[in-house]
């Protein structure tokens, strides 16, 4: 099997990196990567070239019999792909269901990594936690560049300082994470989020947890939170109000999947802030955790600075293309029999990220 690795086009990642290939020991494979695939995360082509011929990016997608990216490519480029061929990538069709309708009309198979099940077995191919994870991270690190203050607290001969007080919104990976990189640097944190697991986990780092009552859940929402009503919401952005006021910086990265991000910071809170203060907003794509974040900029409201950012993990290309590729590559050590993908359906994993079967009449 041909394995050909596109260049992002608006991305500084590469989807598969040299480390996680010599680590993989896939067999019965080949690959194949398109010129400079590495160049924006620090990663050469003299790097790839132990490993496979670099070539054009039509070439690429004309041999190949599996195409993997990170960003989905445009579907004039997929009709070049080899009928019955596959492609990996985050299509994410939980957000928009046309993705899944297009797809069909194609002649090959789509695999979207963030369709795979986060279950034990899945741990090591989850792509939406190694990113979350990053951007989580970055988001402390993001605000503390742009906050005019120390995080840590600060005994000098010149005065005291006290330590930040940071909030954050929505506890799964990026929230965790943020929470972590905050404690780290020292500031003080409080934490909110909907589901009871994850009062124990803010805890157990060491932050206070916000407590909100009331708060729906289903369990069989694979892990996910659930929309929740408005009147909830209401309730949680008085108490939100409350510690912004207070606040230094503030990062939300409440979402509930396939909907869009509940609001949780509204303008009159923001408004409310002391001035220097700042908002990272890690759901800006689906509609943003504060009202007047704006997705891919930075802006300033009420002497506020508000970062809308959901793609952070881009601006650490070389360690996010490294753990995708390890996701990826560890998908196919699990997919891949003889050298060919083991199109086993009724499996929970990858029957549960194909999510376009293309079938050959026979
Ligand atoms: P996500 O990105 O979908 O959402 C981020 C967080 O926002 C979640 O914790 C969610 O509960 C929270 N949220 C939603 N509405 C909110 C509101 N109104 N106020 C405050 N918070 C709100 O979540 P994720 O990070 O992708 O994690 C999803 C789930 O998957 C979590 O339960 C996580 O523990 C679980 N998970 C399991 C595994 C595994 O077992 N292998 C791995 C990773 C994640």
């Amino acid at each position: 099997m041909v394995i050909g690795v596109l260049k992002e086009s608006a991305d500084a990642r590469v989807a598969i990196v040299p480390d996680s290939i010599t680590k993989s020991k896939l067999e019965g494979v080949e690959y194949i990567f398109e010129k400079g695939l590495g160049v924006n995360a620090s990663i050469t082509d003299d790097q790839f070239q132990d490993y496979g011929k670099l070539t054009g990016r039509d070439e690429v997608l004309k041999n190949a019999d599996l195409v993997i990216c990170i960003n989905p490519i445009a579907s004039d480029e997929m009709k070049q792909m080899k009928k019955g061929a596959a492609i990996i990538s985050m299509f994410q069709p939980y957000n928009d269901e046309s993705v899944k309708a297009a797809l069909d009309k194609l002649d090959i198979n789509a695999f979207s990594m963030d369709m795979i099940p986060r279950t034990t077995l899945a741990q090591s191919m989850d792509v939406l936690s190694s990113m979350a994870s990053i951007a989580g991270y970055k988001s402390v690190l993001t605000a503390a560049d742009h906050l005019p203050r120390y995080f840590p607290m600060m005994i000098t001969a010149a005065g005291s300082i006290r330590p930040a007080k940071v909030v954050v919104l929505g506890a799964g990976v990026a929230g965790l994470q943020a929470i972590a990189t905050a404690k780290r640097l020292g500031a003080m944190v409080e934490a909110s989020d909907v589901r009871s697991a994850a009062k124990e986990e803010i805890l157990s780092l060491g932050a206070k947890f916000i407590e909100v009552e009331g708060a729906a859940e289903d369990t069989g929402a694979g892990g996910y939170a659930v929309e929740q009503s408005e009147e909830f919401l209401q309730r949680q952005r008085e108490h939100v109000q409350e510690r912004a006021t207070q606040a230094d910086v503030i990062i939300t990265t409440a979402q509930v999947r396939g909907r869009k991000a509940p609001m949780l910071l509204p303008k009159s809170t923001v408004e409310k802030m002391r001035t220097g203060s700042v908002v990272v907003d890690l759901a800006s794509s689906t509609g943003g955790n504060c009202e007047v974040s704006e997705d891919d900029k930075v802006i300033s409201h009420h002497g506020v600075t508000i970062i809308g950012n959901s793609n952070l993990a881009d601006t650490m290309p070389q360690h996010a293309s490294l753990l995708y590729s390890n996701n990826v590559l560890n998908f196919l050590k699990y997919a891949v029999k003889e050298g060919a993908i083991n199109y086993d359906m009724e499996d929970e994993i990858i029957g549960g990220s194909c999510i376009s079967r293309f079938e050959t009449a026979s």
